[in-house]
């Protein structure tokens, strides 16, 4: 299969890879496109979710939107269900990366195209595209905020000299969610040096990744953990925790709920991340209890699978700008990448009420 190489919108290179649509010559206006999302009890989903389909009907399309509850089973018989119904092409943000293995090689049959859509889908060839955030990148600007936001970086990410030492606990996100392993891996790539040269102590010692994963992203499960190290780690001799490494806006506010209870003031608590400039989270930010989050701008995800998936109905390649990344254990599936941002006090209003992503009444 030959590679052409096209410009990217964002300037960057961009190659057309994986395989040529087979849609050609056939007219697929107003098909109907099938979107799996994994949750709505988290408001980015229903951010992305009802983007997709906008954007999907001002081009004509079809569509049908479903949210599982977090439930493996309920999203297993709605793919099933957007097959049966005669969908073209499949947009799916997974619950359990490899759960759906069944349904690609239906859609492969029928000749429906699969994006996977923020989380890869592993474990199956008939992942045809995937379209998300740099993941690594997204760790890694979680760990640098949290040094920044101890005083160990400055601004620039230069380190200041301050060697702490500071005492850091660790969160990590759902084990069956392929992401959280690359936030992981991108976030202790980035801490390592600093847990190392003892600038950075992980007191409860707990820092492999299954010991740190909060499964389904549960905030009430990633509450408890923290009232559990606490109460075994922080609370005999007197011991403050200074930072947490927290992946997701909803574990932070567990967080934040489970130190405040056992006696942090809200103008004490440590350095808390976080991930999807949820509302709630914002809020906790400008009223300075979370410390920063990770914007990932769902609107130009949204748009970039639906730019995959019209592609595909209409005869063309997707571009893709990354065929190296993200390996689902039978291949590389070609991914276009966007760019995350970290959001603290300092540039939420420029980057999240000037870019329109909320109104300033959202933050309030
Ligand atoms: C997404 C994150 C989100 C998390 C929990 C991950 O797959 O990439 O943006 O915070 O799921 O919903």
């Amino acid at each position: 299969l030959a590679l052409g190489l096209t410009l990217g919108a964002t300037g960057c290179g961009g190659t057309r890879g994986g395989e040529a649509a087979d849609n050609a010559g056939a007219d697929n206006s107003g098909a109907l496109i099938g979107i799996a999302m994994p949750t709505k009890t988290s408001e980015r989903w229903i951010k992305d979710g009802t983007a997709i389909q906008a954007s999907l009907e001002k081009l004509g399309y079809k569509t049908t939107l479903e949210y599982a509850d977090d439930k493996i089973p309920q999203q297993v018989q709605q793919v099933s269900n957007m097959i049966t119904k005669g969908a073209k092409v499949l947009i799916i943000a997974s619950i359990d990366g490899t759960a759906l293995s069944d349904q690609l090689d239906d859609a492969a049959k029928a000749g429906i195209k699969v994006i996977a859509y923020d989380r890869l889908i592993n474990g199956n060839a008939n992942v045809d595209y995937y379209t998300t955030f740099d993941n690594e990148k997204v760790g890694v600007d979680q760990a640098t905020s949290l040094l920044t936001g101890l005083g160990i970086l400055d601004a620039a990410g230069k380190e200041t000299g301050k060697t702490g030492p500071f005492n850091v606990e660790l969160f990590a996100g759902s084990p069956d969610d392929n992401n959280a392993t690359f936030f992981y891996n991108g976030a202790m790539k980035t801490l390592q040096k600093f847990i190392d040269n003892g600038t950075v102590v992980v007191k409860s010692g707990q820092t492999g990744f299954t010991q740190i994963a909060t499964l389904r992203w549960d905030p009430a499960t990633a509450q408890k953990r923290m009232q559990n190290l606490i109460a075994s780690t922080y609370s005999a001799g007197g011991a403050k925790v200074d930072g947490i490494l927290s992946p997701y806006d909803g574990i932070s506010i567990g967080i934040i709920s489970a130190l405040e209870s056992s006696g942090y003031a809200s103008d004490t608590l440590p350095i808390i991340t976080g991930q999807d400039a949820e509302a709630a989270s914002v809020k906790s930010i400008i009223a300075g209890q979370q410390y920063s989050t990770i914007y990932k701008d769902t609107r130009q995800l949204g748009d970039q699978a639906v730019t995959m998936a019209d592609d595909l109905l209409n005869g063309k390649t997707p571009e893709v700008n990354d065929t190296t990344s993200y390996n689902n254990k039978v291949k590389v599936v070609p991914t276009f990448l966007l760019q995350p941002s970290v959001i603290t006090k300092d540039n939420y209003q420029k980057e999240l009420i000037d870019s329109g992503y909320y109104t300033a009444a959202d933050l309030k």
